[in-house]
Order: structure tokens, then sequence, then C-alpha cells
């Protein structure tokens, strides 16, 4: 490949909005059988919506809803997102939320933070219980029926026990199934790689035809670089597409890293392309567009 060829191919991209990071990335490309894509902010939207609060039996909705959205209020994660806009709405008639001290972020579990002098934990049920929270077994039925549902819902507590369930609910990005149509028409194979769980995984799944074999759920961010690299460890090239939201390490990884231009600066970082159009139709044009430059300059 000559690199006025490969430059030429730079160009094109910057036109159809994809940002590559330098010619020799084109390269990179031409072997890729394989994408893996981050479900959330990459095959969805990834702005949830708070559609439902499920207090324990004994809990006041609206503290519940105050503690656990003026916590989630400190994060950037999408379910943290829906929580403090549908908390702060409910909490506009009684004077805001309150401030939070001592956040810390516990990567693909949740947070946890001091709210009204209380420690209060929002996550998933692993990290409630290893917090020593107890879960009632009407709130375990409720978050099992949200996800039966194919909605997300978290758990929030303190003081030893689980206080309640969040439910929100994300929405499938309107061109995310035609790209994924695309990608196959290309003789690639789409994989969704979700650190949620394996119900809601399996419905995004359906909806944007991917088939439940290709469907790896319940990863923490960690992880998510070790599915990258078992799957070159079978041989395939892989080009993994993400937001940056626990992906960064394993868009490194890939063979060929591609950031959604509306992530996070880290996934820029990570990244070999970036696209400036968040949707999954300009990894799909990247992809086309780098197999079309190296065809010309062979
Ligand atoms: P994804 O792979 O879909 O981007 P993440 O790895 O970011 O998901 O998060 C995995 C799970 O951890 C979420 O589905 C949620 O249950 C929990 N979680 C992570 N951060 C938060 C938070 N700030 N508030 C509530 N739950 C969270
Ligand atoms: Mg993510």
């Amino acid at each position: 490949a000559t690199p006025t060829a490969l430059l030429v191919g730079t160009g094109r991209g910057a036109q159809l909005g994809i940002l590559i990071k330098g010619p020799e990335v084109l390269e990179s490309t031409k072997r890729v059988d394989t994408v893996v894509l981050d479900k959330t902010g990459t095959v969805t939207t990834g702005r949830m919506t708070l559609v439902d609060v499920l207090p324990a039996a004994d809990q006041d909705r609206d503290e519940l809803l105050r503690l656990a959205g003026a916590l989630e209020h400190a994060s950037e994660h999408p379910i943290a997102r829906a929580v403090a806009t549908g908390a702060a709405q409910s909490a506009d008639a009684t004077g805001g939320l309150p401030p939070v001290t001592g956040f810390a972020n516990v990567e693909g579990l949740g947070v946890t933070g001091t709210v009204d002098g209380r420690t209060v934990t929002v996550g998933r049920e692993r990290l409630l219980t290893e917090r020593g929270l107890e879960l009632p077994e009407e709130l375990r039925r409720a978050v099992t029926e949200a996800e039966a549902a194919g909605r997300t819902a978290v758990l929030a507590g303190w003081d030893g026990r689980v206080r309640g369930a969040l439910v929100v609910a994300d929405v499938v990005k309107p061109e995310s199934r035609d790209a994924i149509a695309r990608l196959r028409a290309l003789g690639l194979t789409p994989i969704l790689l979700t650190g949620d769980n394996a119900t809601v995984a399996g419905r995004v799944a359906t909806e944007v035809g991917i088939e439940a074999a290709q469907v790896i759920a319940g990863v923490l961010p960690a992880e998510k670089v070790d599915v990258v690299r078992r799957l070159q460890a079978e041989g395939r090239t892989v080009a993994m597409v993400g937001d940056g939201v626990n992906d960064a390490a394993a868009l490194a990884q890939a063979d060929l890293g591609l950031a959604m231009g509306t992530g996070t600066d880290v996934a820029i970082e990570a990244s070999d392309l970036t696209l400036v159009r968040g949707d999954l139709t300009a990894a799909v044009d990247a992809i086309a567009l780098s197999r079309r430059t190296l065809r010309i300059i062979r």
C-alpha cells in the first residue's frame, strides 16, 4: 500500500464523518471478520428513562427516589442519568436533591456515597449484597419481573437493607438493525457484548437481528478486554465498537477499535477510528471504506 493511496482513503473518511488516527489504521481493517458491539450507548441510545420506582414494603417512595437520585447525580453512567433526572423532576416540588459526599464508583457494579448522613449504595444485586445490605424477597422478584420485560432494574439501599428498586429502560437506536444487516452482508459476524443481564441483552439482540449464540452478557468492564483476547486467540480478527464507558481497554485491545463520536475522550484515545456520527452505520461505512481503499491500492 502506498501512503498516498491510504491518505486518499483517510480524506474520504473525513467526509463521511470518520476520523482516522493514522493512515496505517486502514490496513488493520482488511482482515476483520468479527465485530464486537458494546450494547449500551452503541447499539442502544444509552439514554435511559426511569420508568418505575419500586420501594420495599415499608419504604417511603419519595425518600427512596431522593437518596438514590442524589447519589446517581454524581455518576455519569446512563442508568445513573436516568435515575437522577427522574428524581430531580419529582424533587423539584420539594426543593431539589441533597448533596453527596465520599462518592465512589464501583466499576460495572454501581455507586456508593453519603447522602443525608447515610451510606447509600445503588447498583447490581451483587454489589448491595456484598456490602451487607439485606434483600427482601419481594424486591428480588420485582427485579426478575422487570428484567423479563426487557428492562434494567438497579437496587438502592442503606442502613443494612435494600430499600427499593429503580427500573430504567433503554431503546435501540433506529439505525442499529440496518447497520447489523450490512455487517453481515460484508461477511462479518456481529457479537453483542454487555455488562447487562442475559435477558435484557437477549431482547436487544432479537430486536437488532443478532443470534442468541452471539450474545455475551454479564461481563464486568475488566473482563471485556478478556473477551476480545479470547476471540483473538480463536483466530479471529476483531473490530470493537464502543462508547468508552467501561470499554476503553477492550477498544485498545481490538485489532480495530472504533469509538462512537458521542463517546468519552478516553474512548477516542483508546481507539483507531472515531465515528463522528453517533450511530452504527458509521462503523459499517468505516469498514466498507477501508476495504474499498485497500482494493484500489492493490
Ligand atoms: P454495559 O456493558 O451495558 O455498558 P456497564 O458495564 O457499564 O454496562 O454496567 C453494568 C451494570 O452495572 C449495569 O447494568 C448496572 O446494573 C450496574 N451499574 C454500573 N454503574 C451503575 C450506576 N452508576 N448506577 C446503577 N447501576 C450501575
Ligand atoms: Mg458501556
